[in-house]
């Protein structure tokens, strides 16, 4: 008897999240720029609080099978690959909410700038966050013109621009090319190409440079 109140109460909290979670993911659908960036940073909030509000254990499960057949991300995150900085995490946010391009200092190319299009283009996101992080390894072999082998220097050579437009400048010169570094990219970005820079120009989309500190976990949004 007891086992079969059990298994109703079960079935009665499965049902529950997976309406919770179809609910979560269709509220990402046409989110505008502005909402997807509080519900970003707000996320961030809770990440640095340590009081996440996303599903884990069986109500993810119920999420993943909310999104088997379409996916509506809010935002475009482009940031860097360095593993203590994964957008999902730091945001506080959950499968189907981010479409996450990453590279190494968070350098584009062809291919990212495709990535990025195809959400823009096809998954109706209006927002694109270009995250740089502190003491990123990138930008620190960047800034002290480290010789590398392979396809490396690429990255390096992304990179540069920053490193000498902060050149000079008081304070850490890797922080200061990390914030130039990400504004570079979005800037970049706003002008690129038939896709992004006409919603841009008309307001449909908007893109912005963050910074996440490694120290305390905060995003921090670079002017
Ligand atoms: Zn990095």
């Amino acid at each position: 008897m007891k086992t079969k109140k059990t298994n109703v109460v079960r079935i009665l909290i499965c049902s529950w999240l997976a309406f919770i979670a179809s609910s979560m993911a269709g509220e990402s659908t046409g989110v505008g720029a502005d909402d997807a960036l509080s519900r970003l940073l707000n996320g961030d909030k809770r990440f640095v609080a340590g009081r996440s509000e996303e599903p884990h254990g069986a109500a993810l499960i119920e999420r993943r099978h909310a999104l088997v057949k379409d996916q509506k991300p809010f935002a475009v995150i482009l940031s860097c690959s360095d593993s203590r900085v994964p957008p999902e995490l730091v945001f506080d946010v959950s499968l189907g909410d981010l479409f996450v391009v990453r590279t190494a200092g968070e350098v584009v190319d062809a291919v990212a700038v495709g990535s990025i299009e195809y959400a823009i283009e096809h998954l109706g996101t209006h927002l694109i966050v270009v995250l740089g992080h502190q003491r990123c390894g990138a930008v620190s072999a960047a800034v002290s013109g480290a010789t590398e082998t392979g396809e490396i220097p690429d990255v390096l050579k992304a990179i540069l621009p920053a490193v000498e437009e902060t050149k000079g400048q008081s304070g850490d010169p890797i922080e200061n090319a990390v914030r130039a570094n990400a504004r570079d990219i979005a800037k970049r970005l706003q002008s690129s190409g038939p896709i992004i820079a006409p919603r841009v120009q008309s307001g449909e989309v908007k893109i912005v440079a963050a910074y996440y500190s490694l120290d305390t976990g905060q995003i921090e949004l670079l002017k």
